[in-house]
């Protein structure tokens, strides 16, 4: 730790509770919560945790992400809050990951670029949009995107073009040792009464369909291809099961909510549950779209063996 404390430039957080930097609110301690400062002091941070083989985690604002009770025996690395430019050129866009998705939204719509609007209101990072090629009310990040930007764990930088990723419903194929720097968007001009129409369509649906007064990670499990997983969550009757601090949600039952003093430890029970019981009436295995840290397989999934 003395070692790390030594190279890193921005802010480096002892012991930093991961209930600081989730969405759900929950998570134990992270032993180093890293903020670079820039690209060079990235470099530093990675090459270190490569050469002494510490596992390392890249994430946005946790807005995607269960992390176990126990903690995180590693270095945990953000980009939110350090690298956060985000310029314009013509229709050419240029976004540094830690740029929250809401205000590349909003930049994009008061220059009546299309492409983005109706992502308005999904919480995060451009960083974690990627890697989870965020999406709604029909529009995903990855649509317009010409390249990214990658650092690999050595230190290099790699421009990844957009046919050299695969994306598919919040799914992606970015190596979990490369750190998204930044990426490139080409967006057309469009009409602004349309561009505003989109956005307050989608603002509108999210906020009566989702129940945006608890903490949570948005969406559990991903949507299987035969029918929505909030659909299914409450025809197997799961809205209002409860875990301790945790709630399948009345409101929508594919968000799971932590009413204050939730542990991961709930939240995984809560998704054991709902798998088991969605398998039971429908024969259909639900997969997750929350990214997890710190978990067995059979933690989360009554199934596995
Ligand atoms: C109320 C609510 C509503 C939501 N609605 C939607 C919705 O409509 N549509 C939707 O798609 N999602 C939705 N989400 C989920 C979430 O907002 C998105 O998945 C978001 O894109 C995650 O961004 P993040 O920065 O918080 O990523 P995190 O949760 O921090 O991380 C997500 C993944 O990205 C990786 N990652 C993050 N940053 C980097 C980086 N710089 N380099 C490499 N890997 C990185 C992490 O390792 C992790 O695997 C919702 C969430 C909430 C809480």
């Amino acid at each position: 730790m003395a070692e790390l404390r030594s190279i890193v430039r921005g802010t480096l957080l002892e012991n930093e509770p991961m209930t600081r930097h989730t969405t759900y609110g929950i998570g134990g301690p992270a032993a180093a919560f890293v903020t670079p400062r820039d690209r060079k002091d990235l470099s530093k941070i990675l090459k270190f945790a490569s050469q002494h083989s510490i596992q390392t985690f890249f994430i946005g604002s946790g807005s995607n992400l269960l992390v176990a009770d126990q903690g995180i025996d590693g270095i945990v690395i953000t980009p939110a809050k350090a690298l956060t430019n985000l310029e314009f050129n013509g229709g050419r866009v240029t976004v540094e990951s830690g740029v929250m998705l809401g205000r590349l939204v909003k930049e994009c719509n008061n220059r009546n670029l299309t492409g983005m609007e109706s992502l308005i209101g999904v919480p995060g990072t451009l960083g974690g949009a990627l890697v989870m090629n965020a999406g709604a009310f029909g529009g995903e990040i990855s649509n317009n995107l010409v390249n990214v930007d990658v650092m690999k764990m050595n230190g290099q930088i790699e421009t990844l073009n957009h046919g050299d990723v695969d994306f598919a419903y919040r799914f992606s194929t970015f190596s979990k040792d490369e750190f998204i720097l930044l990426a490139r968007f080409d967006l057309e001009q469009g009409d602004p009464r349309q561009i505003q129409e989109r956005s307050h369509k989608a603002s509108r649906g999210r906020k009566s369909s989702q129940p945006l007064r608890f903490r949570s990670a948005g969406s559990v499990f991903k949507n299987p291809e035969e029918q929505a997983a909030g659909y299914l969550l409450d025809q197997a009757g799961l809205k209002g099961t409860k875990v301790g601090g945790a709630e399948i949600s009345t409101h929508h039952a594919n968000f799971f909510v932590n009413h204050g003093d939730a542990k991961s430890a709930d939240i995984a029970e809560l998704i054991r549950i709902a798998r088991k019981r969605v398998y039971k009436k429908f024969k259909i295995k639900l997969d997750l779209e929350v990214k997890t840290i710190g978990f067995n397989q059979k933690d989360l999934d009554p199934h596995a063996s």
